[in-house]
């Protein structure tokens, strides 16, 4: 079976990992400390807070900007549900405004009618790699005095050109996050990270994480424990050595694969963005896109459906349905996530382009 996502670990986490264990130093230490350096600078940010998993890193944005009962965040139907969660865990108002349906992100035209007076931030999700138009929502939030919180979990190394410099997503709002779950393009097996420019919010993010406490046993507020391990950060430190070339064989194979496929729609790129194919994710005629799937599996292919329902359909978000989810909806069946993920050889990718060419050939 070809997987749809594998993780990359080799000798140097291995040794990584042993040297922590054996040092005895476990919970959050100088490795951390080290982690959150190099990520930072990876990044192009000034801070960088590491927490215990993408959905903390979240939840601690949305509780540092102080969002909470009556407030209204705008965000995306169309992702993982811990991008919206982390709205109703602070007590505040998810607003589901549409996709665009050719990069899957947040349609920036919809964001602005969308805005209330209760509207505090908007929480934009880099898709499958690929980044939000940042430049637009940027413009809007500036316009409106609301906070941006970037969803980066499925996007490391994701860049888009503004104005006439390239960035990295996660540095252009007030705070961006990311994952480190083992389906992402890079791993710590559970971890996450919050990036910022603002020390302020970095330094309160590091009191939150760890009970509200800066000084041992003075509690400022209520806080969590968020942290990350010494292990997960030594391991983060290997694969940050190696994230630029993933990334490279990622976008490589999603070149192969988008140049053999014809009769399915690729995924978007452009000129202003570096797509960096957490899922290399194509539209099938909703008639077709289970057949086709099945018929990937049958032939060794695993698939993904990312994702089979948009947020409001499922119950806990029955109260903040919103109606002209229309893209998105339709992209829920549609959409069909094929393996990308830097181990795949060219014979790979031939045999899954080859599969989906028949099937389509014979379907249409
Ligand atoms: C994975 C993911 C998260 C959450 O990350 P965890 O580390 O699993 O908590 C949040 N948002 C998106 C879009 C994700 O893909």
């Amino acid at each position: 079976m070809i997987p749809l996502s594998k993780p990359i670990l080799g000798r140097e986490e291995e040794r990584a990992v042993l040297e922590v264990l054996r040092s005895g130093k476990l919970s959050q230490g100088q490795k951390v400390e080290e982690f959150e350096k190099k990520f930072a600078k990876f990044i192009g940010s000034k801070y960088a807070v590491a927490t215990s998993s993408g959905t903390t890193a979240l939840h601690l944005c949305l509780l540092v900007l102080n969002i909470g009962p009556g407030d209204e965040v705008i965000t995306t139907p169309f992702s993982f549900i811990a991008s919206a969660n982390v709205i109703l865990y602070v007590g505040a108002r998810p607003i589901f405004v549409d996709i665009n349906p050719q990069t899957f992100n947040l349609n920036p035209r919809l964001i602005e009618k969308a805005i209330t007076p209760k509207t505090k931030a908007i929480l934009p999700v880099h898709l499958f790699g690929l980044p939000a138009d940042m430049e637009k929502i940027l413009y809007i939030a500036k316009e409106y005095k609301l906070f941006v919180i970037e969803d980066a979990c499925q996007s490391h190394d994701a860049e888009v050109k503004m104005g006439a410099v390239w960035k990295k997503v996660g540095s252009i709002g007030d705070v961006g996050c990311f994952s480190f779950y083992p389906t992402k393009n890079m791993t710590t097996a559970e971890g996450g990270m919050v990036v910022t420019n603002k020390k302020e919010i970095a330094q309160k993010i590091k009191m939150l994480r760890n009970h509200g406490m800066r000084v041992r046993y003075q509690y400022e507020q209520l806080g969590y424990n968020f942290r990350m391990t010494e292990i997960q950060a030594a391991i983060g430190i290997e694969q940050l050595k190696k994230i630029a070339k993933f990334t490279h064989k990622r976008i490589q194979n999603a070149k192969i694969l988008s140049k053999l496929l014809y009769g399915v729609q690729i995924p978007y790129v452009s000129d202003n963005t570096k797509h960096v194919f957490h899922q290399f994710t194509i539209k099938v005629p909703s008639t077709l896109r289970d057949k086709l799937s099945n018929e990937l599996n049958k032939k060794g292919i695993a698939t993904g459906i990312y994702y089979p329902k948009i947020i409001t359909k499922y119950n806990i978000y029955r109260k903040h349905n919103s109606k002209n989810l229309f893209q998105a909806e339709k992209a829920c069946k549609e959409v069909l996530s094929i393996p990308i993920h830097p181990q795949l050889s060219n014979s790979d990718l031939m045999k899954i382009a080859k599969i989906i060419n028949t099937f389509i050939k014979n379907n249409s």
